[in-house]
């Protein structure tokens, strides 16, 4: 059992928050689809470095899985994440039902433009604009100063950042670093599913980019990286999606490496289809 106060209507976490506002508090949101691991810890402590209050939402949403398999088994551990929120000192967790946070007849999505275009936009229709309209929604309910948004998910941060600002939503949000496992592989909820052999090759993606990494500070073009990343993978045995050089602001492919490029790459392991980014920086 826990004490820790659990908001589950938009309207108990917005009369939540429209009370502690009024005391003076300054209110940090985490947003997570729960399967808690040490990238949200992180994500977490960031809110409490900033906030005297933060809430973890936990709400797997429907909208923004492009597949009904992944939506479908996508891990849900609310008990245990429940009891790491209340042992990491969060003020609540606000746990959403999919009916009261699409009820009947609900038919407004927010469609966040040209950064969705590519990358995990193309290869997941409809998927940012389920990000979009979720984050918005929690957002209006939780009313935070803060929101704290894992780097992991690169173009997703773009995404709210931008969406953020053209709809003028009073929120400052943040950017974590990916935190990962001893062997380099980005934390993710998803990673439970992959199978010995996959786990072991998707450590490929890390040795790929740090690889990637060293070229850039030498001879690297952003074909060559591209090319290189996309080969390291497929020999580990992974299925690339997209490797890609961009303009971290625009999203675009850039042609040479500047001090604002980032290096994005999907890829399927096994059946389980992992993303990861780093900044690359020219030196020359
Ligand atoms: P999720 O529960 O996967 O939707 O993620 C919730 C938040 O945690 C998002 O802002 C993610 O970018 C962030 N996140 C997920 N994995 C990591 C990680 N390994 N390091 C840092 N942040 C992460």
């Amino acid at each position: 059992m826990t004490s820790l106060l659990c908001l589950s209507t938009p309207s108990d976490a917005h009369r939540w928050s429209d009370e502690r506002r009024r005391d003076g508090q300054s209110i940090g949101l985490v947003p997570t689809m729960g399967a808690l691991h040490r990238g949200h810890t992180a994500l977490i402590e960031r809110s409490q470095a900033l906030c005297n209050l933060t809430v973890v939402s936990i709400f797997v949403n429907p909208t923004q899985f492009d597949r009904s398999d992944d939506f479908d088994l996508y891990p849900r551990t609310l008990d245990d994440d429940i009891a790491l929120c209340d042992s990491l000192g969060v003020n609540a967790v606000y746990t959403p039902t999919v009916d009261a946070m699409y009820p009947d007849g609900f038919d407004t999505t927010i469609d966040p433009g040209s950064l969705t275009y590519r990358w995990e936009g193309e290869h997941r229709p409809g998927h940012f604009a389920g990000v979009a309209t979720v984050v918005t929604k929690l957002l209006t309910a939780v009313q935070p100063h803060i929101a704290v948004f894992g780097e992991k998910d690169f173009q997703q941060l773009a995404v709210i950042q931008h969406v953020v600002r053209d709809l003028g939503l009073p929120v400052t949000v943040v950017g974590e670093p990916t935190v990962r496992e001893g062997d380099g592989l980005a934390m993710s909820s998803r990673n439970v599913h992959l199978a010995p052999g996959a786990r072991a090759q998707a450590t490929s993606i890390k040795h790929a980019i740090d690889r990637a990494l060293d070229r850039s500070t030498s001879t690297g073009s952003p074909s060559d990286i591209v090319e290189q990343v996309t080969t390291d993978i497929q020999q580990a045995g992974g299925t690339v999606d997209y490797v890609a050089v961009v303009d971290r602001l625009s999203l675009e492919p850039v042609a040479d490496l500047n001090n604002n490029t980032q290096l994005l790459v999907a890829a399927w392991f096994g059946g389980v289809r992992l993303i990861d980014n780093a900044a690359l920086v020219a030196t020359e």
